[in-house]
């Protein structure tokens, strides 16, 4: 079976078409700068063919004709026609409190998805976008949408009500939703399997850390915590947005600094983070090579986002009653081997000790840890388009 996973944002479009039985990408791309000008649509398949195409691209309905056009093209398609698309799995980021788990898309779904578009406008708008525009072309095509919060739901009401008047949740649904969940379940997934354990028997804390970076624990197969909050700006601090601060600052700026909220929001989710401590980058690769020519303030925004990093495993290690495993994982986690280092050391009296030299690896499943150490640390890739083309073969039947 071939299904098309689709990421759709405000002005791109991502997408991988996924053969479920061999659970191989047939060819991945992205639609980028549509409605913008000067678009450009680029896929590349399994074997390493790469097509591009630069063409005006002024809605997303001309964007998915663009993919299919890409999928079935003589020389780069891997299709032959359409039809071959069995169906289609969406990326959703938010579904309220409605969706705790991955669903059918009908109008009904719609319309519920519509209704979190206000508590994730920059998100869930092009998201719909991205369903419409799949259903004016493959009408006959089913689908599914997988929420970033669904696998969150279960967290229990302490971990989620925030201490505002309690109105604020029960009229305005402000509370702790948490993000990153198709990857979380994903990896503690994989962790369990990898260590051959039972999913249920295990406490597991999960590092997605990548542009934007969420901390998780997962206890007997459900999350029970999660670092990102009604927003995705929450928790730990990110490459440019600031995670948790104290939220007086805000009325601070507003008082004495004439910020209004378009500025606030720029400021807390494109200047700060790393990038605001060291005034270097947002990329950790640049920070790390910053650093080591000496420059204090790509240290200290690193330092930073360690600390706070290792706050959270500690407090979920407490909020689980202990911890089995310790997963990393996403661009930073995956890759970068001093951030996974620097936030596990001092951590040996929670029994996390990772072995230097098995540290040393890149973007591939391994087990870190100290041969006795009691708690396994793990690097585990995420593949969330993986995840959802299996919730949609799950849904589906195919
Ligand atoms: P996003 O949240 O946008 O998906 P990623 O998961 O790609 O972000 O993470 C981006 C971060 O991961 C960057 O800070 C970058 O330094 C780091 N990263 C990505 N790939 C590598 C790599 N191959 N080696 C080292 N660091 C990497």
């Amino acid at each position: 079976m071939k299904i098309l996973v689709i990421n759709t944002g405000s002005s791109s479009l991502k997408y991988q078409l996924i053969d479920t039985e061999k659970e191989i990408v047939l060819a991945k791309g992205l639609c980028d700068r549509i409605g913008l000008g000067g678009s450009i649509v680029k896929q590349t398949d399994h074997t390493g063919k790469s097509y591009k195409k630069e063409i005006e691209l002024h809605d997303h309905n001309e964007a998915i004709k663009e993919v299919i056009n890409a999928l079935t093209d003589e020389e780069f398609g891997v299709i032959k026609s359409m039809n071959e698309i069995s169906s289609v799995g969406h990326r959703v980021v938010h579904g309220g409190e409605k969706f705790y788990k991955s669903v059918v898309i009908d109008e009904e779904v719609i319309k519920a998805i519509e209704e979190c578009i206000v508590l994730a406008p920059l998100h869930n708008g092009p998201n719909i976008t991205g369903i419409k525009a799949c259903k004016a072309i493959m009408p006959d095509v089913p689908m599914v949408a997988v929420f970033d919060t669904a696998f969150h739901q279960t967290m229990p009401r302490e971990a989620f009500i925030f201490a505002l008047p309690y109105s604020f949740y029960e009229e305005g649904r402000i509370r702790r939703y948490g993000f990153h969940g198709t990857s979380h379940k994903y990896v503690s997934e994989r962790a369990a399997a990898l260590l051959n354990k039972p999913y249920e028997s295990l406490k597991i804390v999960t590092c997605h850390l990548g542009n934007g970076s969420s901390i998780c624990a997962v206890k007997n197969g459900i999350s029970v915590d999660t670092s990102m909050g009604y927003t995705p700006l929450d928790g730990v601090p990110m490459g440019t947005r600031c995670g948790s601060i104290d939220p007086a600052i805000i009325t601070y700026l507003i008082e004495h600094k004439n910020y209004d909220a378009a500025m606030l929001d720029d400021l807390l989710n494109k200047k700060s983070g790393v990038l605001g401590i060291s005034g270097v980058s947002s990329d950790f690769r640049d920070l790390e090579e910053a650093a080591l020519n000496g420059n204090e303030r790509a240290r200290l925004a690193l330092d930073v986002f360690v600390y706070q990093t290792k706050k959270y495993i500690g407090s979920y290690a407490a909020a689980m009653g202990g911890i089995d495993a310790l997963v990393f994982t996403a661009g930073i986690g995956e890759n970068n081997s001093l951030i996974r280092e620097k936030a596990t050391s001092g951590l040996e009296f929670l029994g996390i000790e990772i072995d230097p030299e098995k540290n040393n690896v890149r973007g591939k499943e391994m087990d870190i840890s100290k041969p006795h150490a009691k708690v396994r640390t793990l690097v585990i890739p995420t593949n969330e388009e993986l995840a959802i083309s299996r919730e949609t073969v799950k849904l589906l039947g195919r």
